[in-house]
């Protein structure tokens, strides 16, 4: 007896190129790039609160960096802070 060949559905990361595989039905994963500080690899948290206006433009960590509203994500480790949106991969 043989098994029936189930689709597998891929998709490749725009920004780092990373290729995903899963089965299908088709559906799209938040790409592992997104997660990941470029600055120590350590893990980014999303950023989705609007800066608290008394915080607004204050720098925020150590690399100078400040937050914005296009701020979404920062790092958990080094306050790294990234403006980026989180990369959907769709699968299919
Ligand atoms: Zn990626
Ligand atoms: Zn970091």
């Amino acid at each position: 007896m043989s098994v029936p060949q189930i689709g597998q559905a891929s998709g490749t990361c725009s920004r780092c190129g990373r290729t995903y595989f899963a089965r299908r039905p088709a559906r799209e994963v938040v790409c592992e790039c997104s997660k990941i500080c470029e600055r120590c690899g350590g893990k980014m948290s999303p950023v989705t609160d609007l800066p608290d206006p008394r915080t607004y433009g204050k720098v925020e960590n150590v690399h100078g960096q400040r937050v914005t509203l296009e701020t979404t994500g920062k790092c958990d480790d080094c306050g790294w802070l990234t403006e980026d949106k989180p990369v959907e991969v769709r699968l299919e």
